[in-house]
């Protein structure tokens, strides 16, 4: 089994609380019946507009919060899998080395009253039993590995600049040697040119170290760079998964096209009809019946109201939550 991580009918629903009784009234459903996996050494990209519950998502499958239901099936080593929902929390602790986050805000994430040191070291006191000088020459390993001059060791996060920070948030999350990374908008805050040289990085560590990635971002042109498949979320559910090249040019979930149409082209002769989409997201609190998309889609019938469309393979490794899927005919882009 080439599995790393596999997520069956994954919810998260945060409890709505109101009146002096402060009684449950309603569910945000900000993951909402997901399914998905990765591959050992594989990016899975994932993208939707923000607040589609993909950081909530990522959080739940790295067990930083407790799932409501479904299972999150680890297979690290490729011979025992363990499923992170139902295990002890005790267990956890231990386990959690294997999987790490890497955060969108390089500046915010990291404590400014920190030394360099201590930020990247700090993942390594809470798990092994180091000496300082260990924690030293480990500390310098990870700078270099990641591009950093070791004599900063000793500076605060202040003293560096956007790349650099996250290239220290980099270190720190490789520190206990996971193989499974969360990379949430990993380099959305970061300037263009730097953009690229993070994601150059990203992408020789995971084949130096055989990392496997979610890699959440609403920038689609990002993602198709990264990504070996990829998956696209609407309010809590994802509604399409497949190969990269794949999803790009024959898209068969409506939704997936309004966002491709909405890539800026670099070349104007290139066309592709911008699908401006009626109405709002729907709200997670409050879906509408049958698909959550209804209200916005153009090709909609009276099922699409009716009945919530089943996320289901329409083709090898394609999987789309339509109930038209077949029929409709839609627009793709070349990158
Ligand atoms: Fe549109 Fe219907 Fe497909 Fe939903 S199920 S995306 S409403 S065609």
């Amino acid at each position: 089994d080439d599995t790393i991580v596999e997520v069956k009918s994954l919810k998260k629903y945060f409890p709505i609380r109101s009146g002096f009784w402060k009684r449950t009234t309603g569910y945000v459903k900000a993951v909402d019946d997901v399914n998905l996996y990765v591959r050992h050494g594989e990016t899975l990209g994932l993208v939707g507009e923000s607040g589609c519950g993909k950081t909530t998502l990522g959080r739940c499958i790295l067990r930083a919060i407790d799932p409501t239901d479904g299972s999150v099936v680890f297979n690290v080593d490729g011979d025992k899998a363990v499923d992170v929902v139902t295990m002890e929390e005790r267990d956890i602790r231990p386990f959690r080395k294997n999987m790490q986050m890497i955060f969108q805000d390089p500046y915010s994430s990291l404590d400014p009253r920190m030394t360099i040191l201590d930020i990247i070291g700090e993942p390594l006191t809470v798990n092994k039993m180091l000496t300082r000088r260990q924690l030293i020459d480990r500390v310098e390993e990870l700078m270099e590995i990641v591009g950093l001059d070791r004599k900063y060791l000793r500076r605060y996060p202040h003293a560096f600049s956007g790349g650099q920070r996250q290239r220290i948030g980099i270190a720190r999350a490789l520190a206990t040697n996971p193989k499974f990374i969360v990379c949430d908008e990993a380099v959305s805050a970061l300037d263009v040119s730097v953009r690229a040289q993070i994601l150059n990085l990203l992408l020789d560590l995971q084949e130096r170290f055989k990392l496997s990635y979610l890699f959440i971002s609403h920038d689609l042109s990002v993602v198709h760079h990264v990504s070996h498949r990829v998956s696209v979320m609407y309010v809590g559910k994802i509604v399409e998964t497949a190969k990269t090249d794949e999803l790009y040019r024959n898209p068969k979930h409506p939704y997936t096209e309004a966002l491709l149409s909405a890539i800026p082209r670099p070349n104007p002769h290139v066309k592709m009809q911008r699908i401006i989409l009626p109405g709002e997201v729907a709200n997670p609190a409050d879906p509408p019946p049958g698909c959550y998309f209804h209200p916005r889609c153009r090709f909609a019938q009276d099922i699409c109201s009716k009945e919530i469309p089943e996320f289901r393979e329409i083709e090898k490794d394609h999987y789309v939550a339509c109930h038209l899927a077949e029929q409709l005919m839609l627009q793709g882009v070349e990158i």
